[in-house]
């Protein structure tokens, strides 16, 4: 126990937290270009908030939540997912207050109790946009753009948008009665959870993965086809957009979400090349959120995509990057004596922000020259009994393999003209 951690939980160590860094740094570019700014809300919140926000027929809230009680007697969970945290900090933070749409996206961990899996975690990561205040198609088309973009821009370009439109409140009734004729003679050759949702939340059925259950739906009556007109024409508006802006989707009338919160679009990315976990990203319109927590009716639609799952897509598709942990200097010093006016050496390049190292272990000369070079080091400063005395460094240039013996006090000076070559 000690020395392993929890069950469907992973280290990102330093051989691979650059490919983090490097797929941060995207998301932080892209969502710059589309005018989308950070927000950062606790890893754990108030139970009620995910019953309310995810709801309480879903496989999250009934299956996968991490939940305690703290010892103030709180109800406590780990945020499964944020968009109900997002909208929870909106309506606590005023945020309707200020220019609309507010247009926030965040990075973070999130925890479900799922069972793990390549691609499937229980503490996993999320990078995800929520756009609150704006009603019109043309939001629905910049947020999946904005994923198709970020994903394209890390070379990920053979990718599957799907899409569809749930209706919302006025047409979703009528739908689902109609599903609900349509399943009433197969109820019970369905699997336990879709005869629960039979009645409590039959579009559920249609997004069932058992294989029973995909060959009884087939035929079932599609949610676009029982649209009102103002949801009709919100999907219409919807693939204008996208294919204005040459962006190929395919209609899925099978992904759904059937809460009432959720409304008109629906979508998801796939990247086929991860096989059973190709779900990238999954987002849709929550125009009954904000009032469900609390706030005044207020439109809204966000995404969230997995970073575990494009790092493998990455990693599959070799498009990771080259990490470079090269450093500018390494200080070594040979002996004893010399430790502390290295140290001073390493103190005053740092202090110039120059990219410093220097031996903690008393390696030899030949070990130090080797170590360095694995950095790469740009230039080694090799300080011993002699150069100690003269109160000068033995400058050596890793490139060129040329050196030269430097007053420490020109030492700062030379090495940054150096790194400017
Ligand atoms: P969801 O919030 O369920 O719509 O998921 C959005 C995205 O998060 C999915 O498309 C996946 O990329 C990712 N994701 C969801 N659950 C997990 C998990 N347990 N482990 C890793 N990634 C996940």
């Amino acid at each position: 126990m000690l020395t392993t951690g929890p069950r469907g939980t992973r280290d990102i160590l330093p051989d691979s937290s650059g490919y983090w860094q490097y797929v941060e740094n995207m998301i932080r570019e892209v969502c710059r270009n589309f005018a989308y700014q950070e927000i950062r809300t606790p890893i754990f919140e108030h139970t009620e908030l995910f019953l309310r926000g995810i709801g309480e027929t879903t496989d999250i809230v009934e299956k996968e939540m991490y939940t305690f009680t703290d010892r103030g007697k709180r109800n406590i969970t780990l945020r499964p997912e944020n968009t109900a945290a997002v909208v929870r900090s909106y309506l606590e933070n005023k945020l309707y207050a200020g220019p609309q749409p507010t247009k926030l996206f965040y990075i973070g961990p999130m925890f479900r109790y799922d069972r793990p899996q390549a691609g499937r975690y229980r503490q996993f990561h999320q990078f995800g946009v929520e756009a609150i205040g704006a009603q019109g198609p043309a939001i629905d088309a910049e947020i999946i753009s904005l994923a198709v973009e970020f994903l394209n821009r890390l070379g990920l370009n053979d990718l599957k948008l799907l899409i569809n439109s749930v209706g919302c409140p006025a047409c979703r009734p009528v739908y689902r009665t109609k599903l609900q004729e349509f399943f009433r003679d197969k109820v019970s050759q369905l699997c336990t959870d879709c005869q629960s949702r039979y009645d409590r939340n039959p579009m559920r059925i249609l997004d069932c993965k058992n294989e029973t259950c995909t060959e009884h739906s087939q035929g079932a009556p599609h949610m676009v086809d029982c649209l009102c007109d103002e949801c009709s024409s919100h999907f219409t508006g919807l693939k204008e957009h996208l294919t204005a802006a040459g962006i190929n989707f395919v209609i899925n009338p099978r992904l759904v979400r059937g809460l009432d919160y959720y409304t008109k679009t629906a979508f998801e990315i796939q990247y086929s090349p991860l096989g059973a976990q190709s779900a990238v990203c999954g987002g849709g319109r929550y125009d009954g959120l904000i009032a469900e927590c609390g706030g005044q009716p207020t439109p809204g639609i966000g995404f969230a995509i997995g970073i575990e799952r494009v790092l493998l897509a990455l990693e599959k598709q070799e498009l990771l990057p080259i990490i470079n942990n090269a450093i500018d200097v390494f200080v070594a010093p040979l002996g004893a004596e010399t430790q502390a006016a290295a140290f001073q050496i390493l103190t005053e390049l740092r202090r110039a922000n120059i990219a410093v190292d220097m031996d903690f272990i008393n390696r030899s000369l030949k070990a130090q020259m080797k170590y360095a070079n694995k950095y790469p080091a740009k230039f080694v400063a090799l300080i011993g009994q002699d150069e100690l005395a003269q109160n000068k460094v033995m400058l050596k240039n890793m490139e060129t393999g040329s050196q030269e013996l430097v007053e420490r006090a020109e030492l700062v000076h030379m090495i940054i003209e150096g790194m400017e070559k």
